[in-house]
């Protein structure tokens, strides 16, 4: 059974719209859990994502499923609904802030998502609050131009220091995996074995999904 809120100090928001959920996600999350001592992670697929066209995306409640089945074996990995349960667009200041709320003031948040994802972070809503709120883990596949990152913390932050300790980077070799390629080889007629768990690609397979 999940332990009450106030025992969790560190917690990971993974953010995504998991469209749908692969092994690089996993690994990424079990990643930050082991590389920053989370409690535990909260995958929290995007309701109705401000910045994404609406036909190349599962519905919401296919993208919970398929998140459901895909972390069920693991007691650190929850998922929430609080995004596709949402009305509106889903923006992430409102899920910041509300979990804020659920484990107090003296939780560190840490938002784990895409780095191509974090680099946009300046035309969210509310960036400086989301900013003030947690901190960010960017997954990237190794290789990645972290110049990009680098610019991105002198714009929010200014100088380095302070910086550093905001915005980390985690290079996920299991990241060469991407939801985009997935859905493209289920067009295409082409394997997606071994590329996220079975039980995942079955429920795909089943509901006719990115057809
Ligand atoms: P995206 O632009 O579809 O993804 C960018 C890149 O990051 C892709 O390569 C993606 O790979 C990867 N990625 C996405 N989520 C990941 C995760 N949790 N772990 C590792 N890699 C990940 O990004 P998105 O999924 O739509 O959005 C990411 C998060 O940012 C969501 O929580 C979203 O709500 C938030 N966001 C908020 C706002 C706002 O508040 N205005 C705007 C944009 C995004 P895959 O395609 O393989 O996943």
């Amino acid at each position: 059974m999940e332990k009450s809120s106030k025992f969790y100090k560190k917690i990971g928001i993974m953010g995504g719209t998991f469209n749908p959920i692969h092994h690089g996600h996993l690994v990424t999350a079990q990643e930050a859990l082991s590389q920053f001592k989370l409690d535990k992670v909260i995958f929290i697929p995007t309701g109705n994502p401000p910045h994404k066209i609406e036909n190349e995306v599962a519905s919401a409640e296919d993208r919970y499923i398929m998140t459901v089945i895909a972390t069920s074996s693991n007691s650190n990995f929850f998922v929430s609904r609080m995004e596709i349960d949402r009305k509106g667009k889903s923006y992430t200041i409102d899920t910041v802030r509300q979990l804020r709320k659920i484990y107090g003031k003296n939780s560190l948040l840490y938002f784990i998502t895409g780095a191509d994802a974090i680099l946009e972070i300046l035309t969210w809503k509310n960036t400086d609050e989301i900013v003030s709120l947690c901190k960010f883990i960017a997954a990237t596949r190794p290789g990645y131009n972290l110049s990009r990152i680098e610019d991105l913390r002198k714009r929010l932050f200014g100088k380095a220091g302070a910086a550093d300790e905001k915005i980390y980077v985690m290079e996920i070799p299991a990241l060469s995996i991407s939801s985009t390629d997935i859905r493209n080889r289920i067009k295409h007629n082409r394997p997606i074995d071994y590329l996220l768990p079975e039980r995942v690609s079955n429920y795909i397979l089943k509901h006719e999904l990115y057809k």
